[in-house]
């Protein structure tokens, strides 16, 4: 199959069959709810493990928790609560929205704060390699010790700095020494949570904990990284930097795929502009096979804008595609699906291609009504239909999500544990 490479800008070719594919893709920051922009996120990434596990490989995927940032640490006292709380609150809720979304759960589910001893083995050797710096009680990373640094975005250097301060950079920190240069260790201010460093204590930058779970789970390489296309820069650059420096590789992941953000109202769906659709608002009227689907019809890769006309038109394809799968099967010639599934797959082998694929699955839902009608046996093409289904995540009337996916959601919510 072809996938889109950030980082080459290329279509590249991958060969799933029969290996093992370790995809880490970056998670939450819990300190609130779900919105359809995470949602299509993860959901582009499940149709990417469904559809290679279709393809015959072993999927060994890693999500992670950044449950100590700026973010939960400014977010919990507004709220009455304090960061852990407020993060294994939001955590549990966004595992219930994708429960509820039928979305395949990661097979390691780390959250930063498990990770903190191997950050600081991580710091401490990059420290020692020449591309970090301590001062103050902070770590930085010395962005000018890495030539390759904007190989991920492809950002000019001069253009580099004013994206970073949008997204979290502290130019005017007077530790550092060059403004790009970014935390790796935050030394400990007043009212924030800490832990013990060689450096005194403090807490892990945002970039180096995705570096330090990464490594922790899969060792210096991986076959795939993913995230929302706003990580793209600063956060993959960075944690490019730090993985390929402190393991002495030549690369970090193979294929660095970035799921399209989605607008709303004419901007960017985000917290900071409260222009957001909220998956659990969409799950009390609207069936989670019709976000599936409705997801689906979008391209990964193509920035997209939410509206609810459009939403509401799958409505009427979801029902249809659920009474195929369920139509009565006759004893009259057996229905074949070679064509449909060649084009079902060409569809998903070309950067997954989902909106194609799903044309593919609504025209069969089509054939399979008007078979069904005239007495054909159905039956094996309803198997594959629902199997291929499922390759996007619908149901198709059966009742809830599959049960390994609730039980692998409920084993990783154990180790977030609300009141
Ligand atoms: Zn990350």
């Amino acid at each position: 199959m072809k996938l889109y490479n950030t980082e080459s800008r290329e279509l590249e070719t991958f060969d799933p069959q029969g290996k093992p594919v370790r995809l880490y893709v970056c998670g939450i920051t819990p300190y609130d709810t779900t919105h359809l922009g995470h949602a299509a996120t993860y959901c582009a990434f499940d149709v990417l493990v469904r559809y290679l596990e279709y393809r015959g490989a072993t999927v060994n995927y890693c999500e992670n928790v950044t449950d100590i940032d700026d973010d939960t640490i400014r977010e919990a006292p507004k709220r009455g609560t304090n960061w852990r709380d407020l993060g294994n609150y939001w955590t549990a809720h966004f595992m219930r929205d994708m429960i509820a979304l039928n979305v395949r759960p990661p097979d390691h589910y780390p959250r930063a704060t498990e990770t903190i001893a191997e950050i600081i083995e991580f710091d401490r050797v990059l420290i020692e390699k020449g591309c970090a710096y301590e001062s103050g009680g902070s770590v930085y990373f010395s962005v000018n010790s890495y030539p390759k640094f904007g190989q991920l975005s492809h950002i000019p250097k001069e253009e580099m700095l004013a994206i970073a301060n949008e997204r979290g950079n502290f130019p005017d920190d007077p530790k550092k020494r060059d403004p790009l240069d970014f935390v790796l260790w935050q030394a400990h201010a007043p009212g924030e949570p800490s832990w013990d460093s060689p450096w005194g204590p403090g807490r892990p930058g945002w970039h180096i904990e995705c570096s330090a779970m990464n490594f922790k789970t899969f060792g210096p390489t991986i076959e795939i990284h993913g995230g929302g296309a706003d990580l793209v820069f600063p956060h993959h650059e960075c944690e490019i930097a730090q993985t390929v420096n402190f393991t002495g590789e030549d690369y970090f992941a193979r294929i660095w795929m970035h799921a399209a953000m989605v607008g709303y109202m004419g901007e960017k769906m985000s917290k900071s502009l409260g222009n957001l659709v909220m998956v659990s608002d969409l799950l009390k009227t609207y069936a989670p096979d019709q976000i599936r689907l409705f997801l689906a019809r979008h391209h990964y890769r193509k920035p997209w804008e939410f509206t609810f006309d459009e939403f509401r038109a799958e409505i009427a394809a979801c029902e249809r595609m659920q009474q195929a799968a369920n139509a009565p099967s006759g004893d009259g010639a057996v229905m074949d699906v070679s064509d449909a599934r060649a084009r079902f797959e060409d569809a998903l082998d070309n950067d997954l291609d989902s909106p194609a694929a799903v044309r593919v699955l609504c025209e069969l839902a089509d054939t399979l009504l008007e078979y069904s009608d005239a007495g054909r046996n159905v039956q094996a093409a309803q198997t594959w239909f629902r199997r291929a289904a499922g390759i996007i995540g619908l149901r198709l009337g059966a009742y809830g999500p599959e049960a390994r996916v609730r039980a692998g959601w409920e084993t990783h919510m154990m180790r977030f544990p609300t009141e």
